[in-house]
């Protein structure tokens, strides 16, 4: 079975301050039967890590190069130094307002992996890939072209349409993405396809985790506005535990 897997992912958001939150989070992680990753700024991944040792620590991007001039760039392995033990690659915010492509994130991933990082790899389509009918042929192609050549890797799908608006797509939604990308890792990994852990992100709450979690290859949730307060978080990551 693949790992039941919540990860949060802070986004620009969160100073010092935030890690009391982060501490309430580890608390209630403590015996739940999921994985708890948060993924806060750059500027908090070394104090995180240094908080707790219950729940793990992400970065949101990382360089796919592992040294050089590149100003203003966090590498792979820099964010392990700090105590990171995952980073996701290829969010919908990166491949828009960065230009990331699928063979970047691909880079990205596999030098995480190197790095000793877990790569959460995000695809996901537009509402207009949606509605005219394309959201499975471009979830597929962007993951065919995103993965890196070993399996040990998260994929979070998140309809970039669901993201931060409030808007889920339908259960049956979910499942046929889900399945489908289930069918294409077991297509290029074989047996290991079958454990890689599938998040669906986009908008998850405590109102809606439970029935998104009872879709049979949905694995986990990514999860934006909801992870930055323990209040919102932990009640998602019930839900997850008990599914
Ligand atoms: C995200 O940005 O990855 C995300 C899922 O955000 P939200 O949960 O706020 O929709």
């Amino acid at each position: 079975m693949p790992a039941k897997i919540v990860a949060g992912n802070w986004k620009m958001n969160g100073l010092h301050g935030s890690l009391n939150e982060l501490i309430a989070i580890s608390i209630a992680a403590k015996n739940l039967n999921c994985t708890t990753v948060i993924c806060p700024p750059a500027t908090l991944v070394w104090a995180a890590a240094q908080t707790q040792d219950i729940i793990s620590v992400g970065g949101q991007d990382c360089h796919d190069k592992a040294i050089g001039a590149y100003t203003g760039e966090i590498s792979a392995g820099m964010l392990a130094d700090s105590g990171a033990k995952y980073v996701i690659v290829g969010h919908s915010e990166r491949r828009s307002e960065y230009g990331e492509t699928n063979s970047l994130v691909k880079r990205k991933a596999t030098i995480a992996q190197a790095s000793d990082l877990t790569p959460i790899i995000c695809v996901g389509e537009t509402l207009d890939e949606r509605k005219a009918g394309r959201a499975i042929e471009i979830v597929l192609r962007d993951l065919t072209a995103s993965v890196p050549g070993v399996s040990d890797f998260i994929v979070a799908y998140e309809p970039i349409w669901a993201i931060g608006t409030g808007l889920i797509p339908s259960i049956h939604d979910i499942t046929e993405i889900h399945d489908a990308l289930r069918n294409l890792l077991t297509d290029r990994f074989n047996l290991a396809g079958e454990k890689i852990s599938l998040l669906y992100g986009g908008s998850v709450k405590s109102s809606n985790a439970t029935e998104i979690f009872a879709c049979i290859n949905v694995n986990g949730a990514l999860v934006g506005g909801a992870s930055l307060t323990a209040r919102d978080f932990i009640p998602i990551m019930h839900s997850l535990s008990n599914s």
